[in-house]
């Protein structure tokens, strides 16, 4: 109701009292009594209205009391205003319900569970994967639900951009993968995936490719004897012998290096959701990767520029692998001073490894850390590269929570940048090495 309409059927009822008590006073020619006569007359109204909604308000779910007067059509809009808020969702929840619906019927499995991380909802897909009954699990927290560790971890850090592969029931090949998105104004919706076939022929994949470089290995190291041995008779004069062993030998480093690496990659693979939190002191780290490779790369400069006394929760093993990687590149593919930066960006630490070389075209740069991708296969060849240096690099960027970026323009030098994020780094402990 709107108040100039309230206001003259207000002005209605006052003209109609006024009226009568006028008309009581033309027959009886008594003013006092007449004033008295139109209070009356108001207060009764009022009275009467009064009663009216005091009654209505007892009970709410019957119609209100409409009629011609000011408080029957208030109370009209109050009816109508209390319809709309009971008998449908808020406007803001209305797409939350529509998407539940939708959710309610997919065949993945979903589930909502709120800023406390308990379960609100769930659909029938997600009871059946994971073997629950909603009414039993509502309001236990989702680690209670799916058992687990690793969930544990994952939920109380709150860092949701990487899906989540755990294996939760009694059954050691059933794996599932969570994934989840922000639900209304704090819930999180997880969608969670049977991912027990993938997560198998990844395994066995894994295992092919680590059991055939174990194997490779034994007989390799007796083909490596057998050419030394060869190499200390041979006659000095005979040229072309000489010449033969030098390239078998060299082909044989070539391919421990390979096995090596292919060892160390699926190594790494096998263990990359396994959460790695030892404290590593980047900077004594560096100096020693430094050091290393100044030892066996005595004509080259190798730059060291400190300037972040943070350090990373990690695996120490995995980060010296990856440092070492990028440096020998750097080392590889450029003539010049090779520099490390060690520094804080506001996003997170930031390792990156700095070459004057040759540089690499745009178009390669997506596809460096494939597998045995190289831009120049003569180049990798003659110094000795298996192309798994940035395959190894990109695994362990993805386990540390890392992200790796490369700036590289032909003709003038590439920086391959380590941005790892705040919440893995830690102030590092005084340095042990000066
Ligand atoms: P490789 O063992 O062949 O060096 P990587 O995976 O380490 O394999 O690198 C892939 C390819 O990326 C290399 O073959 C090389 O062509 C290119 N590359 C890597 N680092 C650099 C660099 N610092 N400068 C120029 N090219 C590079």
């Amino acid at each position: 109701m709107t108040p100039p309409s309230f206001f003259i059927l207000e002005f209605r009822r006052l003209v109609v009292a006024v009226g009568l008590a006028g008309v009581y006073w033309l027959i009886k020619g008594d003013w006092k009594l007449s004033i008295a006569l139109c209070v009356a007359c108001l207060a009764l109204s009022w009275g009467w209205q009064l009663a009216r909604l005091y009654r209505w308000l007892a009970e709410p779910d019957d119609l209100p009391p409409i009629g011609g007067s000011s408080i029957g059509s208030v109370l009209h809009d109050v009816y109508v205003l209390r319809s709309r808020t009971t008998s449908g969702p808020a406007p803001t929840q209305r797409p939350q319900l529509h998407l539940k619906k939708s959710l309610a019927s997919m065949r993945d499995a979903a589930l909502i569970i709120n800023s406390d991380h308990r379960l609100v909802w769930c659909n029938d897909a997600a009871e059946y994967l994971l073997g629950i009954r909603f009414e039993e699990e509502e309001g236990k927290t989702l680690s209670d639900v799916i058992p687990g560790k690793q969930l544990k971890r994952y939920v109380k850090r709150e860092v949701f951009q990487k899906p989540l592969r755990i294996k939760p029931g009694p059954d050691p090949e059933f794996c599932v993968q969570l994934e989840f998105a922000h639900f209304g104004s704090d819930d999180r919706l997880v969608f969670v995936k049977d991912v027990t076939e993938q997560d198998k022929l990844e395994r066995m994949r894994r295992d092919f490719v680590g059991n055939v470089s174990h194997e490779l290995r034994t007989p390799l190291t007796v083909i490596k004897g057998y050419i030394e041995t060869l190499q200390s008779f041979i006659d000095g004069s005979d040229r072309t012998l000489q010449r033969s062993l030098w390239s078998m030998d060299t082909q044989v480093n070539r391919m421990e290096r390979l096995i090596e690496d292919l060892l160390w990659l699926s190594r790494i693979e096998s263990i990359e959701g396994e959460r790695k939190d030892d404290e590593i002191h980047v900077a004594d780290l560096l100096v020693d990767v430094r050091d290393n490779l100044a030892a066996a790369w005595p004509e080259r400069e190798i730059q060291l520029d400190i300037s972040s006394n943070r350090g990373i929760l990690g695996s120490a093993l995995e980060l010296r692998s990856a440092i070492s990687n990028l440096v020998v590149n750097a080392l590889k593919y450029s003539d010049g001073v090779v520099k490390i930066r060690w520094a804080n960006t506001s996003v997170g630490p930031s390792l990156s490894v700095e070459d004057i070389g040759q540089g690499i075209e745009p178009k390669h740069i997506p596809r460096l850390t494939e597998r045995f991708y190289r831009v120049e296969k003569s180049r990798s060849q003659k110094t000795g590269g298996t192309g798994l240096g940035l395959a190894i690099v990109k695994h362990v960027a993805v386990s540390h929570d890392a992200k790796l970026f490369v700036d590289s323009e032909v003709g003038k030098g590439s920086v391959f940048r380590l941005v790892f994020p705040n919440d893995r780094s830690v102030v590092a402990q005084e340095s042990a090495v000066i």
